[in-house]
C-alpha cells in the first residue's frame, strides 16, 4: 500500500498503489478487533486495497466499498484477514508510474533509492 517516492514519478494514477509481484505469503494469527478494524476503516482506500488484493490473488472483498462495515461480518473478517493475517515475505512492488522495483525480503520492503533517483 505504498506510493513511489522516485523524484519526479508524481503521476498519482500511477505511482500509487506499487504492484506486487511474485510474493510469498506467509499466514500468521491475530486476535480480531472489530473496533480497531471499524476505526481503520475511514483510512482505507478500498480500490487501492482491492487492487493490491487482486495482485496477490486474493479475492475477498466487494468491488463497491461498503459504507458502514459494522455490522457486515463477512468484510470484517475480510479485513482482519487481509491487513493483520497476510504477511508478504518475499516478493517485489513495482511502479506503475517509472517501472522502480522496490524489492520485499524477509517482510521488509526495500524503499530505498539510488542516489540519482532522489
Ligand atoms: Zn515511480
Amino acid at each position: 500500500m505504498l506510493q513511489c517516492h522516485v523524484k519526479g514519478c508524481d503521476d498519482s494514477s500511477k505511482n500509487f498503489p506499487l504492484k506486487l509481484e511474485n510474493c510469498q505469503l506467509e499466514e500468521i494469527e491475530a486476535e480480531r478487533n472489530n473496533e480497531f478494524l471499524v476505526r481503520m476503516y475511514p483510512r482505507v482506500d478500498w480500490n487501492a486495497l482491492r487492487t493490491s488484493c487482486q495482485q496477490l490473488g486474493i479475492n475477498k472483498l466487494p468491488e463497491e466499498a461498503p459504507e458502514n462495515i459494522e455490522d457486515n461480518e463477512p468484510v470484517l473478517e475480510a479485513l482482519h484477514s487481509l491487513l493483520l493475517e497476510t504477511n508478504v515475505l518475499e516478493g517485489q512492488m513495482v511502479c506503475n508510474g517509472c517501472g522502480h522495483i522496490y524489492p520485499i525480503r524477509n517482510s521488509v520492503p526495500n524503499m530505498l533509492l539510488a542516489e540519482h533517483e532522489i
